[in-house]
């Protein structure tokens, strides 16, 4: 097999091929956007060195995306779309040879109009100032991932992303309209923006979630909203977990929708809430929209919530969350603490959420050095809720660290899959899932992927190694 060229003589290649594209190939940048915030790649390379792709390309336009792999697929080059690198599963992690498709240079909002409440915008334009742009126009999209300022609009479409108002705006599957995807051999291909189409199965729904292996989003269209008139909500402490559970299910069933619908166990309670929470979980509600529609909202999930034993603490613990919300220790920062940790995203139905989040919580706590297991709920359904966990253990050596992560995760996604959860809500599943995909869509829907991925990406130069293996 003919040896791949060194990554200089790559950069030379792409731009002899591609005249006017920006390449990077020193190494800070090309070591940058060759992982993403995956935590185990993360102690990986402190342990063995940080992964490096071959070069970096950052196109100007969806015509400079297909032109790249429209070349790739002809010297079955591997080609790694890249956002901000916030995903945390590792779909984004370097093998040494692959061209990074940055698209961080497409980064402008091309229209917003206020008749059809629709807005089209490049891949590459980072969440916050995406939302900054809509709401000095007077309007939102609702999607308020905690990595609003880490990430892209296109990473999160391929990562089917979620954010932290999802109970009332919906998830980002229901927020994309239409897009345009440069397929593996450079055509674009076009899927419409209608409000909504009987034309067969919806293509765009191929893409959304398919972390990068399908195709690569270069231009978005999705339904935004006219911004809140007012938000409205309260925090709560709850008898217990299960009654906090309880009120969230009668809520969803009753058909209300509050932006914010988060339980905290006790322990995350005691952590963020010191002042309120007194040894039990809290939970924090909150409304917005118009006027009327919220004082509405706002009285009936109180009364809800007071059926179920809540009592109220007023509005200052759920005003403190959102001026605090995106304010996370980073990864590196615990690491440097000596600690290890992560957190994991499941869901399930109501009838099983009880029993799923004393389970994990009590199985992860018994595994060697975690002494803190505990989780939330902040996304909720009519038929059920995500549960997301958060685990923190000594790290010990980092070999040691990378068998604790381990085992915390396969003891929390082998529990969901025992009671009958999904393994992800909203992070995907990159490389940390990927072992227990076919437990969820079984060996036919992993062989169904495979067929896609086969049908639509024949050289298997998109984002290999992640979802499937071809
Ligand atoms: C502190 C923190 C908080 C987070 N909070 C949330 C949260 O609240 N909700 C949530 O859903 N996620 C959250 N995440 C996860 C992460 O932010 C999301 O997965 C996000 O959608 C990734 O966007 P990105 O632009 O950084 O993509 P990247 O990490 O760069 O890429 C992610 C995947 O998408 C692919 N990709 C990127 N752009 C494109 C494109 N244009 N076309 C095709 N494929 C592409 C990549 O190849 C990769 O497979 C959080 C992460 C961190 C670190």
């Amino acid at each position: 097999m003919a040896q791949p060229p060194a990554p200089t003589e790559l950069a030379a290649i792409l731009a002899r091929e591609i005249p006017g594209l920006e390449i990077l190939s020193d190494v800070a940048s090309v070591q940058a956007r060759s992982r993403d915030s995956w935590v185990r790649s993360l102690m990986k390379s402190r342990l063995e060195g940080p992964p490096s792709a071959a070069v970096v390309v950052r196109p100007g336009s969806a015509g400079e995306v297909a032109a790249v792999l429209a070349w790739a697929d002809r010297t079955s080059t591997p080609v790694i779309p890249f956002g901000l690198g916030s995903g945390v599963c590792g779909a984004v992690l370097a093998q040494g040879r692959e061209v990074v498709l940055d698209l961080g240079k497409m980064d402008r909002l091309l229209q917003v109009n206020g008749d059809t409440l629709t807005a089209v915008v490049e891949p590459g334009m980072r969440g916050s100032d995406f939302e900054a742009a809509l709401a000095a126009r007077g309007f939102t999209m609702g999607h308020w991932p905690q990595s609003i300022e880490l990430s892209t609009v296109g990473g999160w479409c391929a990562t089917r992303a979620s954010g932290q108002f999802s109970t009332l705006y919906g998830n980002i599957e229901q927020m994309l309209l239409g897009c345009e995807v440069a397929l593996a051999n450079g055509r674009l291909l076009r899927l419409p923006s209608v409000p909504r189409a009987a034309t067969g199965p919806d293509l765009k729904h191929l893409f959304v979630g398919s972390e990068g292996i399908l195709g690569v989003f270069t231009e978005l269209t999705f339904r935004i909203h006219p911004a809140p008139q007012r938000q409205l909500g309260r925090a709560f402490t709850m008898p217990t977990l299960r009654a906090g559970l309880e009120a969230l299910r009668k809520i969803m069933r009753a058909g209300w929708t509050p932006a914010v619908t988060r339980l905290y166990d006790a322990t995350e309670a005691g952590r963020n809430f010191t002042i309120i929470a007194d040894g039990k979980p809290v939970l924090l509600l909150m409304s917005e929209g118009t006027e009327a529609r919220v004082e509405t909202e706002a009285a009936a999930i109180a009364a809800i919530v007071a059926g179920e034993g809540g009592i109220d603490r007023g509005d200052e613990p759920l005003r403190s969350w959102l001026d605090h919300r995106n304010n996370v220790p980073t990864f590196e920062s615990l690491l440097e603490q000596g600690l290890v940790a992560d957190t994991i995203e499941v869901a399930i139905s109501w009838d099983r959420i009880g029993d799923l989040f004393e389970t994990v919580c009590a199985r992860g706590a018994k595994v060697q050095s975690v002494f803190a297991m505990s989780g939330h709920v902040s996304h909720c359904y009519t038929q059920g809720a995500n549960i997301y966990f958060t685990f923190v253990g000594a790290q010990g050596d980092l070999d040691t660290a990378i068998r604790i992560y381990d085992e915390v995760w396969k003891t929390t996604i082998e529990t969901t899959i025992e009671l009958g959860g999904t393994i992800a809500h909203h992070h995907g599943i990159g490389r940390v899932r990927k072992p227990w995909l076919s437990r969820e869509i079984g060996e036919g829907g992993v062989a169904l992927l495979a067929a896609l991925k086969r049908s639509f990406d024949p050289n298997g130069i998109l984002n290999p190694g992640v979802l499937v293996d071809t």
